[in-house]
C-alpha cells in the first residue's frame, strides 16, 4: 500500500535552535502514527510544520511533505500556494486540537459552524447541509444531535465540545486527520468514548491519522506505529507491539518507568531527571545525554545516528551501535527500589464522614425562587486513618470535588457529619474553623490558577502561617518547606510564572504543608502534568506521607495513580459511593458495573495489573 503522507527530513528553525530537526515518517491510509514525548519535544511543532501553520518566530528550513490523496494525485505540500493549502486544511487534511474551546467560534451555533465547513469543502448548503451536520453529530456520539445543532459552544461540556470539534473536522471528509492531544483535557470515560469513536470513524473512512500525545495509554490503544520525539528529533520509531514489548531508547524506557503501576506499589516511581531543553538550544552530542542514566563518554560529544533493530525498530542511540558497544556495558535501568511502605493503621480514624450530603438549589424566575435541588453529594460515608491514602474516584460531575470541599467546609453540607480528629466540623463557622485549617489542607488540580500571580512564592507559602497567627521563624520555615518539596530556598523571592507546572504544584504542596496539617485533600494534583513530572509529584507525595505520617484523600480520575498510591478506594457515581474497599480488591475484582466500566476505560497502561 502506498503512503498517504510522507514526511522527509523536516526541519524547523527558531533562533539558533531546531525544534524540529530532520524528522521523517510516513502514514498509510487507515493507519495511525503516534508522535509521543513530553511537552516541548517538538511534536506539535512537527504537525504545524506539516500543515504550514508555523508561528511567526519559526522558519521551515528543509524537508518535503508529500500527501497522496485517494484520487491518485500526489501533492508536495511545501510547494502549494497559500490558497491551495487553505483548501487542503479542513478538506483532505483535518486537524483536531487539545482544547476545543479555542477552535470553536463562541458566537456561532455548532450547527452553523459545521454547515460552514460543508459549504466550503463540499458545496453543501441549506437543508441538506443541516441534515448532514446532524448526521455528523450523531456519528461522534452526541446524544441529542438535533438540539446540539442550535446550541453554542458555552452550552456544551468539555467532552461534548471535543466531539463537536471532531464532527466539524470530519465534515470536510478528510483522508488524513492530525489529532494533537485530542483527549488530554477529558475524563477517562469520555476520553475512552471519544477515542473509540475516532477509531471507528477511521476504520469506516480508511482515514490515516497523525496522533500527537504524551500519554502511553492512548498510544497503546490507537497507534499502529510509534515515533518517540525528544528535543526536536525522533529518537525511536517502531511498530506498536514491538515498542510496548521492548522499548529500546533510554528515553522511551524512562517514559515507561515513570508510569505508576500496581507492581510498584509503595516504591518510588522512576523519574526523568532534568527537563526537556528549550526549543532554541544548540545541541552537541546526544540531546538526551544530560538526563540519560546510561550515558557514557561519547554521548556528550558525538550525536548518535539511527540503528535498525531486527524486529523493525529504529533507535537513535549509541548503545545500539556495535562499534561502540565494547566501550560501555549497558547498565541495568531498573528503577531504584526502596522498601515497601506498610503503615499500620491506628485504631481510631483521623477523618470520619457520615451520610454527607450537599444539595445545590435550582433557582428560576425573576425572584430566583428555589424550584428544586441538585444532589451533588448524596449521602456518602467513609473513614480515613492517619498515614493512609483513600482515593475518591469517578468522572467529572460525580460529586467528588464537592465532597472534598464539603469536608473542609469550603461549601456548606446540607446534612451529615464530618469529624476530624474527633471534632465535629459541620455547623462551625468563621473563627471556629481556624483550628481545622491547621489540620486539613487542599491541593488543587491547576497549580497556576491556585497561586496568586502577583505574590512572591515566599509570601504565598507564608499566607496560611500568618492567618493562623504564626509570626516567629516564618522565613526559616519557608526555606525548610521549599527544600522539603525539592525546590531551593532562594526561590522564595520569585513569582509563580517563573516556574514550570511541576514546580508550581510543588509550591502548592509546600503552601499546604506550611501549617503542618494531618490531612491533605488532593484534587487531581497530577492531571495537568506530563507523565515524568507526574511521577515526581507522586513520589514527593509518597515521601511526605512516609516522613510526616500524612493522610491523603486523593480525588482523581487517573486510575493508574490510584492503582499506585491508594490504600483504599471509594468509587463515586452521581453523588453516591457505589463501591468501596481495599485498593487491591476494588481494582482487581470490581463488583459494581460502574467500577468495571471505569476500569475498562482506564486504558492508561497498568503493567502488572491482574
Ligand atoms: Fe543515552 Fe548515550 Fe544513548 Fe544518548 S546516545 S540516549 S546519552 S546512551
Amino acid at each position: 500500500m502506498s503512503n498517504l503522507l510522507s514526511v522527509r527530513n523536516l526541519s524547523v528553525q527558531i533562533g539558533a535552535g531546531r525544534p524540529v530537526d530532520d524528522v521523517s515518517f510516513e502514514i498509510k491510509p487507515g493507519e495511525t502514527f503516534a508522535l509521543l514525548g513530553e511537552s516541548g519535544c517538538g511534536k506539535s511543532m512537527t504537525a504545524l510544520a506539516v500543515m504550514r501553520l508555523l508561528p511567526p518566530a519559526a522558519r521551515l528550513i528543509g524537508g518535503k511533505v508529500e500527501y497522496a490523496a485517494a484520487d491518485g494525485a500526489a501533492r508536495q505540500l511545501m510547494a502549494l500556494t497559500e490558497a491551495e493549502m487553505r483548501r487542503m486544511r479542513g478538506g483532505g487534511i483535518g486537524m483536531i486540537f487539545q482544547e476545543p474551546g479555542t477552535s470553536l467560534n463562541p458566537v456561532m451555533s455548532i450547527g452553523r459552524q459545521i454547515e460552514e465547513v460543508l459549504d466550503l469543502h463540499l458545496g453543501l448548503r441549506g437543508e441538506p447541509a443541516r441534515r448532514r451536520a446532524r448526521e455528523l453529530l450523531d456519528a461522534v456520539g452526541i446524544p441529542d444531535a438535533g438540539r446540539c445543532l442550535d446550541e453554542y459552544p458555552f452550552q456544551l461540556s468539555g467532552g461534548m465540545k471535543q466531539r463537536a470539534m471532531i464532527a466539524m473536522t470530519l465534515a470536510g471528509e478528510p483522508e488524513l486527520l492530525i489529532a494533537d492531544e485530542p483527549t488530554t483535557a477529558l475524563d477517562v470515560t469520555i476520553q475512552s468514548q471519544v477515542l473509540d469513536r475516532l477509531k471507528q470513524l477511521q476504520r469506516e473512512r480508511n482515514m490515516g491519522m497523525l496522533l500527537i500525545t504524551h500519554d502511553l495509554g492512548v498510544v497503546e490503544r490507537m497507534a499502529d506505529h510509534v515515533g518517540v520525539m525528544y528535543a526536536g528529533q525522533l529518537v525511536e520509531v517502531a511498530p506498536r507491539e514491538q515498542f510496548f514489548s521492548s522499548p529500546a531508547h533510554p528515553y522511551s524506557k524512562k517514559l515507561f518507568a515513570a508510569l505508576p503501576e500496581r507492581a510498584g506499589r509503595g516504591q518510588r516511581l522512576s523519574t526523568i531527571p532534568g527537563r526537556v531543553p528549550p526549543l532554541d538550544t544548540q545541541h552537541v552530542g546526544c540531546r538526551f545525554a544530560p538526563r540519560c542514566s546510561e550515558a557514557f563518554a561519547d554521548c556528550a560529544a558525538i550525536a548518535p545516528g539511527w540503528h535498525a533493530q531486527p524486529a523493525g525498530q529504529q533507535v537513535r542511540c549509541h548503545l545500539y551501535d556495535p562499534a561502540r558497544m565494547d566501550m560501555r556495558q549497558a547498565e541495568n535501568t531498573a528503577p531504584p527500589a526502596t522498601a515497601a511502605h506498610e503503615t499500620p493503621p491506628p485504631a481510631s480514624p483521623l477523618l470520619e464522614v457520615r451520610d454527607l450530603k450537599v444539595h445545590f438549589p435550582i433557582r428560576k424566575g425573576l425572584l430566583q425562587r428555589t424550584v428544586g435541588h441538585v444532589p451533588a453529594v448524596d449521602g456518602i460515608s467513609f473513614s480515613l486513618q492517619a498515614g493512609r491514602t483513600l482515593a475518591l474516584v469517578g468522572e467529572s460531575g460525580c460529586g467528588k470535588t464537592t465532597a472534598g470541599k464539603a469536608i473542609l467546609q469550603l461549601v456548606q453540607p446540607t446534612a451529615g457529619s464530618v469529624q476530624l480528629g474527633g471534632v465535629e466540623l459541620t455547623g462551625l463557622a468563621g473563627s471556629e474553623l481556624q483550628p481545622l485549617r491547621a489540620q486539613a489542607q487542599m491541593v488543587f488540580q491547576d497549580p497556576f490558577a491556585s497561586l496568586n500571580p502577583r505574590m512572591r512564592i515566599g509570601a504565598i507559602i507564608a499566607e496560611g502561617m500568618r492567618a493562623l497567627g504564626q509570626r516567629e521563624g516564618v522565613p526559616e520555615r519557608i526555606a525548610e518547606l521549599l527544600e522539603q518539596v525539592g525546590l531551593r530556598a532562594d526561590m522564595a523571592t520569585r513569582y509563580p510564572h517563573e516556574f514550570s507546572g511541576g514546580q508550581r504544584q510543588r509550591i502548592a504542596i509546600a503552601r499546604a504543608l506550611a501549617v503542618s496539617p494531618k490531612l491533605l485533600i488532593c484534587d487531581e494534583p497530577t492531571s495537568a502534568l506530563d507523565v515524568s513530572v507526574q511521577a515526581q509529584i507522586v513520589n514527593l507525595l509518597h515521601d511526605l506521607q512516609q516522613t510526616l505520617g500524612l493522610a491523603y484523600l486523593f480525588i482523581t480520575h487517573n486510575m493508574a495513580v490510584v492503582d499506585y498510591l491508594a490504600d483504599d478506594v471509594a468509587v463515586m457515581y452521581k453523588g453516591r459511593i457505589v463501591e468501596m474497599g481495599n485498593a487491591e480488591q476494588v481494582l482487581g475484582h470490581p463488583q459494581h458495573a460502574y467500577t468495571q466500566t471505569l476500569l475498562a476505560a482506564a486504558f492508561t497502561r497498568m503493567r502488572g495489573a491482574a
